[in-house]
């Protein structure tokens, strides 16, 4: 059986490529990718800027699809046909090790033998993908295949959320509203009350974020951020601040922007060599608190959940779709800045 592949054979260089799939192992599924999402680890993985990389690789690690074959010691209810997302972070839960000292403790995410499908292992930029059957998810009847492929960045900004304790009362401040910051921005407005301040350089996500329901949408480029956040709080600032651009400035601003007691999620993937400079005093007198959020652990079932309950859609975020063999032109699409260049959407 063959598979029609995207291989990043080495940063920069994407060759299209028809491989024979391998047999899968007992406890594996193959499925037939429906969507998959182009994520900014994917540029990154394209710029040779993510240190953990296996290159050659087929990356893709937003999917859903079709289960076309089931290992034969397979345990959880997943058959033919199934229509199924996948979790891509694979600890010793699902590679069949012995627990570490981080899967001990239901920590993981920071698993010692830590996989992952479309960065370390081959990934959904492809027409076949062979999983763990431990790591796919049924989709609700009700769900699309395409708002599927949403599971795992909406399972991320989940488990960044669960990092900190938000209460309705709260006025929260997302900087950056590309995908993932317009999908945090749907999850707060479909979860909690919160007052949602947004700042975004680019007119149709700022559109979006309207659409969405955020509360006060700022232009970084035109609008002078700082009198604004404290005339909408009362010259007190956000309790709240989502970094979801991965820039020094970006979480610069989302920590100097909290009020008393304030939290700052630092969201964004920020290179691995940026850094800033912190005023001490003022974390520890206005007790400020900075979090950190790594990929998805134990949140997926309940993106899935929130979107079987209807209660928000990605769909709206999705600007392009693509197939496999123009994923060049998708990925210069994204780097390109234009606008109307939302979530894109890769398919066979
Ligand atoms: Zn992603
Ligand atoms: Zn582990």
């Amino acid at each position: 059986m063959l598979n029609n592949v995207a291989l990043f054979t080495e940063p920069k260089s994407i060759n299209l490529q028809t491989i024979d799939i391998p047999k899968i192992k007992e406890s594996e599924i193959l499925v037939k990718t429906a969507y998959c999402g182009l994520c900014g680890t994917d540029i990154h993985l394209y710029d040779g800027k993510v240190p953990f990389a296996n290159y050659p690789l087929v990356p893709g690690h937003e999917f859903s699809g079709e289960i076309i074959k089931v290992g034969s010691k397979v345990k959880n209810d997943l058959k033919i046909g199934d229509r199924v997302a996948i979790n891509p972070n694979l600890s010793c839960y699902d590679l069949q090790k012995k627990l570490c000292y981080y899967c001990e403790k239901n920590r993981k995410h920071f698993c010692v033998a830590w996989e992952a499908i479309g960065v370390t292992l081959n990934g959904a930029f492809a027409e076949y993908v062979i999983c763990p059957s431990t790591v796919a998810y049924k989709i609700p009847d009700n769900v699309s295949l395409k708002a599927a492929a949403f599971m795992e960045p909406l399972a991320c900004c989940l488990h960044g959320l669960n990092n900190m304790t938000i209460m309705d009362s709260d006025v929260v401040f997302i900087i950056g509203c590309g995908p993932i910051g317009l999908l945090m921005l749907s999850v707060i407005k479909a979860t909690t009350s919160c007052k949602v301040i947004v700042s975004e350089p680019v007119n149709s996500r700022r559109n979006l974020a309207r659409k969405i329901g955020a509360d006060v949408i700022l232009n970084p480029l035109s609008d002078e951020i700082v009198p604004i956040i404290n005339s909408e709080t009362c010259d007190k600032g956000v309790d709240v601040a989502i970094e979801c651009v991965g820039l020094s400035n970006t979480a610069k601003q989302a920590i100097g922007s909290l009020n008393k007691g304030g939290k700052a999620l630092i969201f964004g993937v920020a290179d691995p060599l940026s850094t800033i400079d912190l005023d001490i005093h003022r974390l520890y007198s206005n007790e400020i608190s900075i979090f950190g959020s790594f990929t998805n652990p134990n949140t997926n079932m309940r993106a899935l959940d929130l979107l079987s309950k209807d209660i928000l859609t990605p769909i709206p975020i999705i600007s392009h779709e693509f197939p496999i063999k123009r994923i060049e032109e998708a990925i210069s699409l994204i780097k390109s800045h234009v606008d109307n260049v939302n979530k894109i959407l890769i398919n066979p």
